[in-house]
C-alpha cells in the first residue's frame, strides 16, 4: 500500500488569475505547471490549500463530503493571505468536474478520493516581500487513498509543548504551507527525543492543536475542545464530530482547556482523547508526554465513544445512514 497522498490522478482542473479575471478552467496533465523561478509563492509562501474527500456509495453514486464548508475556508484562507479573491462557484465546479472525470477511480469503502485544491501567487516579483502577488493559480489535485487504519488503530503519543507555537497566532486559521514548515522542527525534535507521534501545541498552557489536526478530549458524556479563535485551524471534521456528538445527546464544551485540567481528566479510567482531521476522521490518543513524564489517557487504548463518533461520521460519508445535515454533494458522472 502506498503512503497516504503519494498517488495522483494523471489530470487536474486548473485556472489562472491574470490580475483581472480567472481563466476558464481546463483539465491538464497533473505534472504540467510551469512557474517562473521568481514566482511569489516560491519566495514569500503565498499559498493555501484544502483537503476534502469524495466517497463511492453502494448505489453507484459518488458524493463529496462538506464541499461548501471547504470552499468557504479556501476563500477565507486566500483572503487572509492577500491572494486574489477566488470565485467560490468556479472552484466548486472545478472540484465537482474533477471528481466526475475520475468517478470510476474513486476507491471503494474503506478507501476514498482525497481532493487537494491549491491556490498560490504566481507573479514573478522578488521585490514583493511586503506586497501581494497580483496573479495566481488554483488547481484541484486528486489522490486516491486507502484505509487510514489499515495497520490497526494504534494509539498516538503526543508531546505537550507549552513553550513553542505551531505558527504565528494571527495565521492559525489559514490553511497555508508556511504554517506546516513552521511546525516541522519541533515535531521532528519530539519524534527523536520522545518517540512522540505528534506535538500538541499548548502555548502558555492553553491546549490548542497538533501540526495538522484538532484535539478533542472526551470525558464520559462530555466532549471538550478549544473554542474557535484565529490562533488555530477550524477543522471541518471537528465541526462535524461536535454536531454528531450533540445529535447523540452528548454535552459539547467549546472552551479553554488548560494543560493542568487535561492531565487531571486524562487520569480517569473512562477518559478518551482523539485528533480530528479529514484523513483519519478521529485518531485515538493513548499517551501524553509532559515535562519528561508520561501520562496514559484513560485505558491507553482506543475508547468506545471515539469509535462510535467516527463510525457515525463514516456511515454518513458512505451513505449508510441518513445525511441529516446536508453534508453530501452529489457528483453527476
Ligand atoms: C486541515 C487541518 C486540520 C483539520 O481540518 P479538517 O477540515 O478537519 O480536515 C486541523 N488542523 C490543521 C493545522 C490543519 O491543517
Amino acid at each position: 500500500m502506498s503512503a497516504f497522498g503519494s498517488v495522483f490522478m494523471p489530470e487536474m482542473a486548473i485556472s489562472w488569475f491574470d490580475g483581472s479575471s480567472w481563466s476558464t478552467p481546463e483539465m491538464v496533465s497533473s505534472d504540467s505547471i510551469q512557474l517562473h523561478p521568481g514566482a511569489h509563492v516560491l519566495h514569500y509562501s503565498s499559498t493555501c490549500f484544502e483537503g476534502l474527500k469524495a466517497f463511492s456509495h453502494q448505489d453507484g453514486s459518488t458524493k463529496i463530503f462538506r464541499m461548501d464548508s471547504s470552499v468557504d475556508r479556501f476563500a477565507q484562507s486566500s483572503r487572509l493571505l492577500a491572494l486574489p479573491e477566488i470565485d467560490k462557484a468556479i472552484t466548486s465546479r472545478m472540484i465537482i468536474d474533477s471528481v466526475a472525470h475520475f468517478a470510476n477511480d474513486v476507491p471503494a469503502s474503506p478507501g476514498s478520493m482525497y481532493i487537494r485544491p491549491t491556490h498560490f501567487g504566481t507573479e514573478p516579483a522578488i521585490g514583493k516581500a511586503a506586497a501581494p502577488s497580483v496573479s495566481s493559480c488554483q488547481y484541484i489535485l486528486l489522490s486516491p487513498v486507502g484505509d487510514y487504519f489499515a495497520g490497526g488503530d494504534a494509539c498516538l503519543r503526543l508531546l505537550l509543548d507549552e513553550q513553542g507555537m505551531r505558527c504565528a497566532p494571527h495565521n492559525g486559521m489559514i490553511k497555508s504551507g508556511g504554517n506546516y514548515a513552521s511546525a516541522l522542527r519541533p515535531i521532528m525534535q519530539a519524534r527523536s527525543e520522545y518517540q512522540a507521534d505528534q506535538v500538541l501545541f499548548c502555548p502558555g498552557g492553553d491546549v490548542q492543536e497538533t501540526g495538522a489536526a484538532n484535539f478533542l478530549l472526551i470525558d464520559g458524556n462530555e466532549i471538550i475542545t478549544k473554542a474557535l479563535d484565529e490562533s488555530f485551524l477550524h477543522g471541518i471534521t471537528r465541526d462535524s464530530i461536535l454536531t454528531i456528538a450533540r445529535d447523540l445527546g452528548m454535552q459539547v464544551s467549546e472552551r479553554q482547556l488548560t494543560v493542568e485540567e487535561l492531565l487531571e481528566r486524562s487520569a480517569k479510567p473512562n477518559c478518551e482523547a482523539a485528533l480530528s482531521g479529514t484523513a483519519a476522521v478521529l485518531a485515538p490518543v493513548g499517551t501524553l508526554i509532559h515535562n519528561g513524564r508520561e501520562y496514559q489517557v484513560g485505558s491507553g487504548k482506543v475508547g468506545e465513544t471515539t469509535v462510535k463518533l467516527r463510525q457515525t461520521l463514516n456511515d454518513i460519508q458512505w451513505g449508510k445512514t441518513e445525511d441529516r445535515h446536508g453534508w453530501l454533494t452529489n457528483v453527476e458522472a
